[in-house]
């Protein structure tokens, strides 16, 4: 395998997968191992030891669709209770095959460069109970496909009530986790692509409003039209419209370092929105000074006396107690991203390690082994024990790295490269081991891929663990619409 820095490329072919790290040969920077800066990725970059999805199934080869762009409408028809999606997307395949993409919805009909198609639902290789939509006929790298598709949105999905529409996309990346692909076509989450979201609501007899992490135009009072960056996954889009009359809103500028961030905090509670304003500016000052500039344009927190919650990019429905740790995720989670569920951790392990106030580890691998990354690349959700044994092996490292200042420049400098990216936890090794020049392969295999402990199994996801919002309750996502 070859490190990804060009300033200091060591390749070495013979080494297989595994262990990203055994054999590695460390070429220095000097005499200053921990630089200031990093170049930046290439284009074509991705994330060591990041698994394809292409499978075989009953004989038939499927491949994800990557796709490139996704023109989606949704027609709400308050009248008839029905929510229509309509979704133009351009795509490409990065392998022979049959090509696949997950949506949660009644899939109506599928034109493949404007040809109706057949289509049937499969299961993930892997029995992480993932079901994808797959067309008929295999495809080849190479071109551009345009796929059109007609659905309806599962009525789960959405409420209808007096006289309107109220639509939360209420994602978890926890337990059974759920993304964009409950309302919206997708392939997996290093996918990243543009999306072009048209809102139209039809027979209503109230006022709506819209919040968004994307860059809204209202075209009229019943429709509107959001186009989101394309570094966006199906984790990011953080989209709420709704005909709340309750909800109080206020925006500001946060002159932040390299931009003005345009922030927007909601709820239906005055005194949350008025804490969470008065908190924000400190908040995104520290995290400024620590990781470097926010890289997102603006900032949406709805804000609610609940305990659950998640973060996207940019934005989060979240409580107050949590609101620092949900801040710091736009960052960490979806600012450098998981490229897979298994993946997940690190986020969660560095901001759980600043909600414990940064601490330091007392000893190096005296610890038992634990399990945070050993997981099918199909499983969608972050481990459980990410936040307990993610911060203590954070801690670890901060201890491991005292000569060049502890995790926190390391953090900075994994931000930096890897913002608006995806990564792997092979990824992130292989990032420390390059910075540090020192093999971490025993800490790689003990903490991430070690057996998972008793103690560790009988560990639930609560408050105590960590900041993190549980996933929203059905009668929280009610509330919140
Ligand atoms: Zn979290």
């Amino acid at each position: 395998m070859c490190f990804l820095f060009p300033s200091f490329v060591s390749c070495n072919p013979s080494v297989e997968e595994g262990s990203p790290f055994l054999n590695e040969t460390y070429y220095s920077y000097g005499t200053n191992p921990i630089p200031g800066t990093l170049p930046p990725l290439s284009n074509s970059y991705r994330p060591v030891n990041l698994s394809s999805k292409t499978y075989t199934l009953d004989g038939q080869v499927y491949s994800p669709m990557n796709f490139v762009t996704q023109d989606l409408s949704f027609i709400f028809d308050v009248k008839a209770k029905r929510a229509l999606g309509k979704s133009i997307i351009t795509f490409e395949m990065s392998e022979v095959g049959i090509p696949y993409f997950e949506l949660l919805a009644t899939v109506r009909e599928i034109k493949l460069n404007n040809n109706i198609v057949s289509f049937k639902k499969i299961q993930d290789p892997e029995g992480q109970k993932q079901t994808f939509i797959a067309l008929d006929s295999s495809l080849n790298p190479g071109g551009r496909y345009d796929l059109e598709l007609t659905y309806e949105l599962l009525p789960t999905q959405l409420s209808f009530a007096s006289g309107g529409v109220k639509l939360l996309t209420n994602m978890t990346d926890l337990n059974t986790s759920r993304y964009f692909e409950n309302w919206g076509p997708v392939s997996f989450e290093d996918d990243a692509f543009s999306l072009s979201l048209n809102l139209k609501i039809l027979n209503s007899t109230s006022t709506h409003a819209l919040y968004t992490n994307g860059a809204a135009t209202k075209i009229d009072g019943t429709e509107w039209k959001i186009n989101f960056p394309d570094y966006y996954t199906k984790s990011s889009f953080y989209v709420h419209l709704t005909n709340a009359t309750d909800l109080i809103s206020k925006k500001f500028i946060y002159q932040g370092l390299e931009r003005e961030i345009s922030v927007q905090v909601y709820s239906e509670t005055a005194s949350l929105v008025k804490d969470a304003v008065a908190t924000l500016p400190s908040l995104f000052a520290e995290f400024e000074t620590d990781y470097g500039p926010y890289a997102h344009s603006t900032f949406t927190a709805y804000m609610h006396k609940g305990s659950g919650g998640m973060e996207y990019v940019g934005a989060t429905i979240t409580s107050l107690g949590s609101l620092d740790h949900e801040l710091l995720h736009s960052w960490f989670a979806r600012g450098v991203m998981p490229a897979e569920g298994r993946s997940g951790w690190i986020d969660e392990a560095f901001a759980s390690w600043r909600d414990y106030n940064y601490f330091q580890a007392p000893s190096l691998l005296s610890r038992a082994a634990t399990n945070l990354a050993g997981y099918s690349p199909y499983r969608k959700s972050t481990a459980n024990n990410s936040y307990v044994d993610g911060r203590q092996l954070v801690a670890e490292l901060d201890r491991l790295f005292a000569d060049f200042g502890g995790m926190k420049p390391m953090m900075k400098l994994f931000f930096e490269r890897y913002k608006h990216r995806v990564v792997t936890n092979e990824e992130l090794w292989n990032f420390l081991s390059s910075l540090s020049l020192m093999n971490l392969d025993a800490y790689f295999q003990r903490y991430t891929l070690g057996a998972m402990s008793p103690q560790v199994q009988s560990l639930s996801h609560d408050q105590n663990d960590s900041k993190h919002p549980h996933p929203l309750t059905p009668e929280e996502v009610l509330n919140l619409r």
